[in-house]
């Protein structure tokens, strides 16, 4: 099974890569095993400064790691570089989690209560295309810190990049065979992840459809899972916003990385006095947003991923009835959909569904209580952004919106240090953020009898 990758910016062969069968797929799963016992057996303080060395060997291949996912996904190379460091500040941050990783001490009766916190065993990371190597170092850094192995399953259009990390790992000094990518078809390669018993834990990212369908293969085994799913959020504006604000930002909001974004601002609510103004200091913000050549600094959108991606987001939008204005795209070759702004009904499909492009729809919206509503009309909850003035009225209604991820008078949605992930069909569970290497760990409590001299022997 080998695939052909190509350059979604200009169509041209980047590389091939071999994909997994079952048997290889399980032999790396043995491979792992092995070598998480070794891993977990080894003192916290050498497992901290094995990841500190991985960080450092991302640091050094930087630049490398950016041309790659250039080359691969068409990511604007300021973006790329982001991104290549992100992987290396997550590596860093959860390097010290080995050290900091202990149990409690509960105070019972009749002896001594001590919790530990063990090693889930194999883990197995199933990654996206959208965000290749941030989102598989969300996964394998905490779950290596944590004293598991993981075996990692990269998008089938995007594997060049966790390949390579991979190979630093080794390259850094991490056991053979702790942290392997193993790329190949989700049918194949995936689903092993799901039915192989020594995969103790999976994590996913991805849409909801394939996520619903891996947390039910993984209930066969009562397998832990974490997934992390699609979204449609809502970007609120209200009357009392710094329109211009809100105006120039709400592009970067769903258009970064061509809208292929599961945090991507897809949906803008206007308070209805200020639509119109809104949308006449939207139009010149949307052309300004330049799309075009990934490999130059100042590009800000590059092109969709693939053709058959390309041919979906294009199904979302057949003719003009709800386009309102667009942007600017190259004619090709490449994947070009240009940034599209609609003003479709509220129950439309395109207000509806995860578009995963660079398309988003505007409606205006009566008071605050029609914000949250229309807000939370979605099976979806990931993230969502407000703009006012009023601080209470920015406390009140980020309570009031069901989703992970909330901003004010920004478009944050990922910090290392802070927790990630989503309400609803958006997902299970959370990553990033202090608490992340807990979630691949098993709790154990142990009693040791030692009664007090009133006690007495039990
Ligand atoms: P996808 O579900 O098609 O694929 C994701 C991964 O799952 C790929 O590696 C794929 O090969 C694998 N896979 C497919 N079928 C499988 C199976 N039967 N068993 C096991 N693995 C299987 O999603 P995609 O198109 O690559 O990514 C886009 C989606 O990801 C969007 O819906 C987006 O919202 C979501 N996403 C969510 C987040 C988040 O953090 N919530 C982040 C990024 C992307």
């Amino acid at each position: 099974m080998t695939r052909t990758i190509l350059n979604p910016a200009d169509e041209t062969v980047v590389a091939t890569v071999e994909g997994a069968d079952v048997p290889a797929v399980d032999a790396a799963i043995a491979r792992a095993v092995a070598a998480q016992r070794r891993w977990a057996a080894l003192p916290p303080a050498d497992r901290a400064r094995a990841l500190r060395r991985f960080a450092a060997a991302v640091d050094g291949a930087v630049e490398e790691l950016a041309a790659l996912e250039v080359a691969e996904s068409g990511h604007p190379v300021g973006q790329a570089r982001w991104e290549a460091g992100h992987v290396r500040d997550v590596l860093d941050y959860y390097a010290a989690a080995p050290e900091r990783l202990f149990g409690r001490q509960i105070p019972v009766a009749g002896g001594l209560d001590v919790t530990f916190h063990e090693p889930i065993g194999v883990v197995g990371v199933i990654t996206p295309w959208n965000f290749p190597m941030t989102i598989a170092s969300w996964g394998f850094a905490p779950a290596l810190a944590a004293g598991n192995a993981v075996v990692l399953k990269p998008a089938e259009w995007t594997p060049l990049t966790s390949l390579r990390l991979a190979e630093l790992g080794l390259e850094s000094g991490l056991p053979e065979g702790l942290f392997q990518v193993i790329p190949g078809p989700g049918s194949v390669v995936g689903d092993r992840f799901v039915t192989h018993p020594a995969v103790r834990k999976l994590v996913f990212t991805g849409s909801t459809a394939t996520g619903t369908r891996i947390m039910a293969g993984a209930a066969e085994q009562v397998k832990r899972v974490t997934l992390e799913l699609g979204g449609k959020s809502a970007n609120i504006v209200f009357a009392d916003a710094d329109l211009e604000l809100a105006a120039a930002s709400a592009p970067g909001g769903v258009f970064d990385n061509a809208g292929q974004d599961c945090c991507a601002r897809s949906r803008i609510l206007v308070e209805r006095s200020v639509y119109e103004r809104f949308m006449e200091l939207l139009e010149p913000a949307v052309a300004a947003f330049r799309v075009g050549d990934p490999r130059e600094e100042a590009t800000q959108m590059g092109p969709l991923v693939s053709a058959e991606h390309l041919e979906r987001v294009r199904s979302f939008v057949p003719d003009d009835r709800e386009v309102a204005f667009r942007g600017s795209a190259p004619a090709g070759p490449g994947y070009w959909f240009a940034p599209t702004v609609l003003t479709p009904s509220r129950d439309a499909r395109t207000a509806r569904e995860e578009i995963f492009g660079p398309v988003v729809s505007v409606f205006p919206f009566e008071d605050e209580a029609d914000a949250v509503s229309f807000a939370n009309a979605s099976e979806y909850g990931l993230s969502g952004s407000i703009f006012t003035r009023d601080s209470a009225r920015a406390i009140r209604v980020a309570r009031a919106v069901e989703a992970g991820n909330l901003s004010v008078n920004s478009h944050s949605s990922v910090r290392y240090a802070t927790p990630f992930g989503g309400f609803k069909q958006s997902g299970l569970g959370r990553e990033l953020g202090p608490d992340a290497p807990l979630a691949f760990t098993e709790t154990k409590n142990v009693f040791i009898a030692a009664p007090s001299l009133e006690e007495g022997t039990p």
